[in-house]
Parts: C-alpha cells; structure tokens; sequence
C-alpha cells in the first residue's frame, strides 16, 4: 500500500490537488484540485450521477442551496445533536476528538529506556515498557480534559446585522436539502413510490481534527441519495442499495481486497437510524469510511412535517391511505472517493532497471483520455499532423498535446497522470522523400505498454472501443507491435 505522502506529492507535483491558500501558509484543512484534480473529481462525479440518476428510471435530481433556513437545522436535530466529544491538552492545547485519539500515533517518553522519545502507531503500547497512551499524544506531557460536546456546524449571519435573530448555517450535510424539497419533487414529477432523489454538493463541517489530506476537510462535497419506500419494504430496499453502492466502487477499478462493509453497532447507530452499514477503504491510515448507507425511517419526513406545519405525506392509491415513506440514505464523499480512487490506481514497477509509477484509472475516470505525441519535434508535418489530431480528439475525449521531452519521458508523464492511451505520429505516418505517408499512427496502452498501429482515419471508431476496454479486440484486427520500440 502506498503510503500518503507520495499521494500528497504526486497529487501537488502533477496538478491534481493543492494545499488551499498555500502562499499564505496554507489552511490545515482545505484543499484545492487543480488542472488534473477537478478532470478526475469531475469524472467521479460524473459516473456517479449517470449511474444513479440518468441510468435510473426511479431517480431524480436536486441542486439545494447551502444556506437553509435555521428552523431545518433544529428539526434535522443538527443544533441538538450534531456533536462530536472533544478532549484539549493542558499543556500544548492541541485538541482532539475523544473518540478517535487512540488511532493518533503518540508521542511518548520511555521511562524504561532513559526518558527516549518514541512515535508509536495509533493503539499500540510502548514496545519497551508496554505503557498505553493516557496523556496528549502530540506532544506526550499534558494531561488531558474531560471530553466536552461540540457543534460541528458552521455559523454565520444572514444579511448585515450580526445579530441572533440572523445566525444560520453552513448546511453540515446536503440530505437536509433534499428532505424539505420531498412535496415539490413529487408534486412537479408526479413520482410514485419508490422513487429517490439525488443532489451533489458542498458540505461543511467545523471538524475537530481534520487531517489525512482529504479524507476528513472542513469543506467538502457529498453524493447523497435518499430513496423513499413504502414503509415494510425498507429493509429489503436497504439491502439493495448496500449491494448496489458496493458494486459501483470496484466497476471504476477499486480493488475488490480493498473494499470491505461494516455493519454499525446498535450503540453506534445515529439517532435516526434503524440500520446502517459502511462501505469502508483501505486507505494507507487503514480501513476508513468511504460511504454511508443507512435506514433513515421517516424520522426526517415527520420531523420537518412537525416543524414546518407542512404534511410531507404521500397518497398511497392502492390503500387510498396518506403514508410518510421511509428513506434509505446511501451517502457517499466525492473527495473520499476521489482520494480511494487515486490510491487504489496508484503503481510502482520497474520496467527495464527503471522505476515508473503509474496512475492505472479506469478510462472514464482518467483526467486525461488521450495524449497525441510526435515522435520528431523538428519535422513539420509530423508536428502539424499530431496538433491537428490532437484538436480532432479533443471534441470527443479530453485529449493533450506534448513534444517537450524526447518519446521516452513523454510517455512516463502520461503514465504518471494515468492517461491510458498515447497516440504517436511517425515519419512512416506522414512519409518523406523515400516513402509515401502509410496515414498510419501507433496507439499506446498505458497498463501493458502495448502497441498496435491503426489508419488515422479510424482513431475516433477505434478509440471509442479501447475506452469501452476492447484492447485485445482491436489488437486483433490491426496487429500488435510486440516490440515496444520508440525509445521506451
Ligand atoms: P466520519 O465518521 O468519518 O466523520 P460520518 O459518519 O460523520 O464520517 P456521514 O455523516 O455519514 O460521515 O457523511 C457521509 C459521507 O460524507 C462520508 O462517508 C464521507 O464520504 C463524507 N464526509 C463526511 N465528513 C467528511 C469530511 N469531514 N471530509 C470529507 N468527506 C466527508
């Protein structure tokens, strides 16, 4: 398993994400996606969104605001309830959240061996002299406090006056969105039970300890679901969408060893769940919470009917009986899964004494699809033929063009940044003075470094089967080049 900081590097070194306000010093928290990062982020979102909305005749879309009246937060049970228990050092004042501190590596001072300091792993004791962490582990001295509840939301002030009457909040999920819009959705669509609806969109959480790059953020975006049933078949449709979201992670190349479901424990379980189960990744801090699948009953459906005065009720025509549906929640992090995304594509070999590292994403996840490179940067036509392509494939696929490094250090970029095909243009392509143009151009395989050679003419037909996985299908009909030549 690759270990975070050579994702952190990689991810700033090639684009993908930065530390948000880095020339300022950077905020602890936040973080940017740069020119590679938003391509992928973008593409997660994307097949997420046709997987579970366009794909489905069940499924509809929502783009809630942010800013929600304060009242929702109250019936969501948010103000009351949105906590999580927070420990300070009398020493240093680091804070922590109480209930996560044992999987903090800890600092500690060996009494055994002559006051040395250690870093020990989270949850381990002292190899030396088998003490357990008691005391802060950031800085291995202060005694800790009485764990205290905190608010996890964002406040802040709606209009010019900073007073009571005007403080509302960041909304800490996008659910809440979804759950005060149920009447107009089904209303407008005319939808019948079961039917869910989707939305993507910023959250914000004021986290005690953010950290693990983007696992845990204080802004970050959500892929929720809710899904209303009639209530009897929630359990059963609960279980659908477990195995349903399970599946969607390994479809776009999460190793199947690297994806595990964790059931809640009763004591566990948010206050308005009947069920929950996690879909956890092996992220290099270890298992961690990927999505969220839970029951959510009718709790929020009652909860704002009570609140608002409004009956968020359906009209069941086969028992001619109004019923609140219960909802089942699959809640996904688009950051998270992005992150999972990125690590689990993440490969080092060695390929003839030397290292390359390769991004190997699934084709619909690659921020860049194809990168057109020419095998001679002083020859013109070969110059302007690769440009030219390069703007052809561009319409369909998010395509590149590179000729600032020889053929070699071309292809480990690409590799690098997991674009899974180079197209080359050659001398052979566009011809010279001893030989006509054979129009032909030579196709890369990022995975197996592959090559096959196809007319020009065909790229986009024959692109658009190597994106649908059709490699060996196409190397059957034109041949494949074995020999890996150019400079590999
Ligand atoms: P955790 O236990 O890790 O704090 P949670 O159980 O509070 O997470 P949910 O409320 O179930 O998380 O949120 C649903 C999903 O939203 C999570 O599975 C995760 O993918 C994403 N998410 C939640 N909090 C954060 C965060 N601070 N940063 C990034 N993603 C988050």
């Amino acid at each position: 398993m690759v270990d975070m900081d050579k994702i952190v590097s990689l991810c700033k070194r090639r684009g993908f994400i930065f530390q948000s306000s880095e020339i300022y010093g950077g905020t602890g928290s936040c973080w940017d996606y740069g020119p590679l990062g938003v391509e992928l982020k973008n593409n997660v979102k994307r097949a997420w969104w046709r997987d579970t909305v366009q794909n489905r005749a069940d499924m509809v879309g929502l783009d809630a605001s942010i800013l929600m009246h304060p009242r929702v937060w109250k019936a969501s049970g948010h103000l009351d309830h949105f906590t999580d228990p927070m420990v300070d050092c009398r020493a240093c004042k680091k804070r922590f959240r109480s209930d996560k501190i044992d999987d903090e590596v800890w600092v500690h001072y060996c009494e055994a061996t002559k006051g040395n300091k250690f870093n020990i792993p989270g949850g381990e004791a002292c190899k030396h002299c088998g003490a357990k962490r008691t005391l802060c582990p950031a800085c291995g001295k202060g005694e800790l406090t009485e764990p205290r509840q905190f608010n996890l939301m964002f406040k802040t002030f709606m209009g010019p006056v900073e007073e009571e009457a005007a403080v509302t909040y960041l909304r800490p999920e996008t659910a809440q969105g979804i759950f005060v819009n149920f009447d107009n959705v089904l209303q407008s669509m005319r939808l019948k039970l079961p039917f869910g609806i989707a939305q993507i969109g910023k959250s914000f959480r004021n986290e005690i300890t953010p950290g693990n790059f983007t696992f845990r953020t204080r802004e970050f975006e959500q892929m929720e679901i809710e899904f209303f049933v009639i209530p009897g078949t929630d359990e059963e449709w609960h279980q659908r969408w477990i195995d349903e979201r399970f599946a969607w992670y390994p479809k776009y190349g999460i190793g199947k060893e690297n994806i595990r479901l964790r059931e809640h424990e009763k004591d566990e379980l948010a206050h308005y769940a009947k069920r929950t189960a996690d879909i956890e990744y092996l992220f290099p801090m270890g298992w961690s919470e990927l999505e969220g699948v839970a029951n959510r009953t009718d709790f929020d459906l009652k909860q704002h009917a009570q609140f608002s005065g409004k009956a968020l009720e359906y009209f069941d025509e086969e028992s001619k009986q109004k019923i609140v549906p219960y909802v089942i929640e699959p809640s996904a992090g688009a950051d998270r899964a992005t992150l999972a995304f990125l690590v689990d594509a993440y490969k080092e070999e060695e390929v003839r004494g030397e290292k390359r590292v390769v991004l190997n994403f699934h084709a619909e996840l690659a921020p860049i699809k194809i990168a057109v490179l020419p095998l001679l940067k002083k020859n013109d036509r070969i110059v302007e033929t690769a440009k030219q392509l390069s703007v052809d494939l561009r319409k369909r696929w998010h395509s590149v063009y590179d000729d600032t490094a020889s053929i070699g250090r071309l292809y480990r970029r690409q590799d690098e940044v997991g674009t899974p095909f180079c197209v080359t243009v050659d001398v052979q392509t566009v011809g010279d003075d001893k030989a006509a143009a054979d129009e032909n151009v030579t196709i890369r395989d990022r995975n197996t470094m592959e090559q096959v050679r196809v007319p020009m003419a065909l790229l986009p037909a024959v692109m658009e089967k190597l994106m649908a996985g059709q490699w060996s299908e196409v190397a059957r009909e034109s041949g494949v080049k074995r020999d890996q030549a150019q400079a590999e």
